[in-house]
């Protein structure tokens, strides 16, 4: 459920119009609702109530909006961040640098010198070899790295191949066979406390099936790893459960999630930490829109917006499907291509769709944009970074502002050879 719905016909946020955030700031804009971050991140929660003491960090990569992290710390949320820069917007959203956990493959020395020195909660290590490195870190610094072991579960997530992470050809994790030899090589390493396993198979999960699978593995490991007489206290069970595209999608709920969660760790004795990014914020946002030009196609027509795939990446990159609404509908229908300006045949957000009837000069909203939406954006074709806007109740407020293209321009430099 999200606080997006029609009111005398017009579409709002909260209760907010989004025509008047729309005349206010421009187009291409992010809307966000806090009350629907407040309500996925509650709904979550108590989708585990049958977990002990439940460590929740939301994956900063899904949305990093400072305002965005700032209400989830509010909800008692940490952060998994994936590089220094999400780790200092963790850090300024105000949470506890023991909230917070490192994942990624590429970590480099000066981020894990800087997240040892805030004192973060764990690292997420991918591989033996950035255990390695990381324990001489600590260890040169006289200080202990907390850390679990990405464990490569070898699972299908069943989701689009470009956000699967948990087959064995991906780059995340240590095979499942060697998961155990490198745990106990790391664990007698000084500098170097580690205390967990970690998995994450993919994001955008329509099914259980796959996570409980990895799920299951993963306990199986703890107890071979536990046998071999090494500690395992804290299981990160990662994030990617899905969340409905189009009207109608069935998607498991967190309290689906939950009860599957409480019913494979039921005998774990670990505390278990959570990374959920895209249902927290994917329903608590969407890209508001303007029609420049309806032109006439082959077949059906293009509708072109001003928002484009340097705006909202994820149709390009993964042929992902996101509701179009009109603000305003009249209750007329066509069928159309959706396009942006960008001169790329991959700048389309939808072909022969059914959508509201539209003529120049209309808004539009592309649903379900608050995850992998903004924090994906580019100037691609020197356009304007897209701004954002979060609304709560009836006030709103831009919480990043567009970056104009001449802002882009003036940090660029013509050498002196060329002057
Ligand atoms: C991206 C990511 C997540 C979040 O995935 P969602 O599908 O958005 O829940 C969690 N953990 C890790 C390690 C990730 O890379």
């Amino acid at each position: 459920m999200d606080h997006f719905a029609y009111r005398q016909g017009v579409l709002h946020a909260e209760d907010v119009p989004l025509p008047a955030i729309a005349a206010a700031i421009g187009t291409p804009a992010y809307v966000y609702s806090q009350a629907t971050l407040v309500r996925h991140a509650r709904v979550f929660r108590e989708g585990l109530s049958g977990v002990n003491s439940p460590h929740l960090a939301f994956a900063v990569k899904a949305n990093p909006n400072l305002a965005v992290l700032k209400v989830l710390a509010g909800e008692g949320y940490g952060a998994d961040v994936v590089s220094g820069g999400e780790l200092e917007r963790a850090l300024a959203a105000g949470m506890a640098p023991a909230d917070i956990v490192f994942s990624g493959v590429g970590k480099d020395a000066a981020e894990m010198a800087r997240a040892l020195e805030v004192g973060i909660g764990q690292f997420n290590l991918e591989s033996e070899e950035e255990g390695v490195e990381l324990a001489a870190i600590a260890h040169s610094r006289g200080r202990t790295a907390s850390a679990a072991l990405r464990v490569n579960p070898d699972v299908d997530a069943g989701t689009h191949g470009k956000i699967s992470t948990g087959k064995a050809e991906n780059k995340f994790g240590v095979p499942f066979d060697r998961a155990a030899a490198i745990y106990a090589r790391l664990a007698g390493l000084p500098g170097l406390n580690m205390r967990g396993l970690a998995v994450h198979i993919g994001s955008q999960l329509a099914s259980l099936a796959p996570l409980e699978r990895a799920f299951t593995r993963l306990g199986d490991l703890m107890r071979a790893i536990r046998a071999d007489g090494h500690n395992v206290t804290h299981m990160d069970l990662g994030g990617g459960v899905g969340v409905p595209y189009k009207a109608g999608e069935i998607t498991p709920s967190p309290a689906e999630y939950g009860a599957m969660v409480a019913r494979i760790t039921a005998d774990w004795d670990a505390a278990l930490m959570f990374e959920p990014g895209r249902v927290i914020a994917g329903n608590a946002g969407v890209l508001l829109t303007r029609v420049i030009r309806v032109k006439p196609g082959a077949g059906n027509p293009f509708v072109i917006v001003d928002a484009a795939m340097n705006d909202l990446a994820r149709p390009a990159l993964y042929d992902a499907w996101h509701d179009f609404v009109a603000a305003e509908p009249t209750g007329q229908r066509m069928t159309a291509n959706i396009v942006g300006p960008i001169c790329e045949s991959s700048d389309t957000f939808a072909m022969a769709r059914d959508i509201d009837a539209l003529v120049p000069g209309d808004l539009a909203a592309f649903r379900t944009a608050g995850a992998y939406g903004a924090t994906m954006a580019s100037t691609y074709n020197s356009r304007s970074l897209v701004p954002e806007v979060m609304v709560s109740g009836a006030r709103w407020a831009v919480v990043a502002e567009r970056i104009a293209p001449a802002a882009i321009l003036a940090a660029e430099h013509v050498p002196d050879w060329l002057a």
